[in-house]
């Protein structure tokens, strides 16, 4: 029998609860562009919003931990997996309508199908999606942006499930952002629907601005090899993928992760890659940086599953998921 040390739930009990699907011990490598981590205790895709709601309910009556889980795009999983539910928002969660000037897109739904809808319809104000993966949910959680366009100004209206499996929409005003952050974070909500408010403008202008902002990435950021974005967040005035560079550490490996050659703020699984591989690719970044222009880089990827804290608490100094 399946049973969690910090709940009150079997597990097993979930198969019967949820029409969504149900996975028991799965691993959750194949659902973060890293290809790593190890096994959830539970992984689930609910079917729809009140398959979402009674799984939250049940789950949080029964106090057993759960994580959301996008695109995976922006996660570093432990390599111990997670005694908990990993809950993800799959097909039945994507989506999207255009109303107007407004896009309401489910939760699940990949930016770049975003982008294609709204330059598509003659509507700007996203088009710094192109070339970031992910879906809708994580980006507004995490206020997802390039250069200095953000996707927090243009949320106008959200749908979240409470962790007691309340639906409730918030408005504009219930919703703060900063910098790779947003009131949602680590709040234990579930986004299933973001209303986006965009602007009508000229398709050809849209259009120029689209491909300018895929020639940037273009060249600069490595694209086949298994990577997580940004590792690190940029300093005040100053690039991390700079920095890192400057202190010597492209190349430089850990088992099977490297800082990648191309961008330095990237680092590659290059197929044997452990999450803790990864952490110590980071914490040598953040000694030397710190040894040459004391600067203290502040990680942009986020730990999910049952870290040691003890052992990556010096690395992620900043998180404020446990
Ligand atoms: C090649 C590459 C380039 C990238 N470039 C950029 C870039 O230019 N700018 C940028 O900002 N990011 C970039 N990223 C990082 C990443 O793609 C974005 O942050 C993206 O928005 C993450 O979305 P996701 O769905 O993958 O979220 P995930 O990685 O799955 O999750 C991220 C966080 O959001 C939470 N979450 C996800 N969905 C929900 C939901 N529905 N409700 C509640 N919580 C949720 C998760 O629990 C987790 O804490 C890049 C990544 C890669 C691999």
């Amino acid at each position: 029998m399946l049973t969690l040390e910090r709940a009150k739930v079997d597990l097993k009990e979930l198969k019967n609860l949820m029409k969504g699907k149900v996975e028991l011990n799965h691993s959750m490598a194949p659902y973060t562009t890293y290809h790593l981590g190890g096994n959830a205790a539970a992984f689930v895709e609910p079917q729809n919003v009140e398959d979402l709601a009674e799984l939250l309910r049940c789950l949080t009556h029964g106090e057993v931990p759960y994580l959301i889980l996008g695109g995976g795009s922006n996660v570093l999983f432990a390599d111990e997996g997670f005694q908990g539910v990993v809950i993800r928002l799959g097909r039945s969660f994507q989506g999207l309508h255009i109303e107007g000037d407004r896009v309401r897109a489910k939760a699940g739904t990949q930016l770049v199908t975003v982008l294609t809808k709204a330059r598509e319809a003659g509507l700007g104000g996203v088009e710094f999606f192109a070339g970031i993966p992910g879906t809708i949910g994580g980006a507004v959680v995490g206020n997802a942006g390039a250069k200095k366009a953000w996707i927090g100004p243009t949320v106008e209206e959200l749908t979240v499930v409470t962790p007691h499996g309340e639906v409730k929409q918030l408005k504009k005003a219930d919703y703060t952002y900063g910098y790779r952050h947003s009131s949602l974070k680590h709040s234990g909500k579930v986004l299933v629907e973001a209303v986006l408010k965009l602007k009508k403008e000229p398709k050809a202008e849209i259009e120029k601005k689209v491909k300018e902002y895929f020639k940037v990435r273009r060249g600069k950021q490595p694209k086949t090899e298994k990577n997580a974005g940004s590792v690190f967040k940029n300093p005040e005035g100053n690039f991390a993928g700079r920095l890192t560079e400057s202190a010597g550490l492209k190349g430089f490996k850990v088992g099977g992760a490297r800082v990648s050659e191309i961008h330095a703020n990237f680092i590659i699984n290059e197929g044997t890659a452990t999450a803790h591989d990864v952490v110590a690719v980071m914490r040598e970044i953040q000694k030397r940086v710190w040894a040459e222009y004391q600067i203290k880089l502040e990680p942009e990827i986020l730990p999910l599953g049952d870290w040691d804290w003890d052992e990556i608490k010096d690395v992620f100094w900043n998180w404020k998921g446990r």
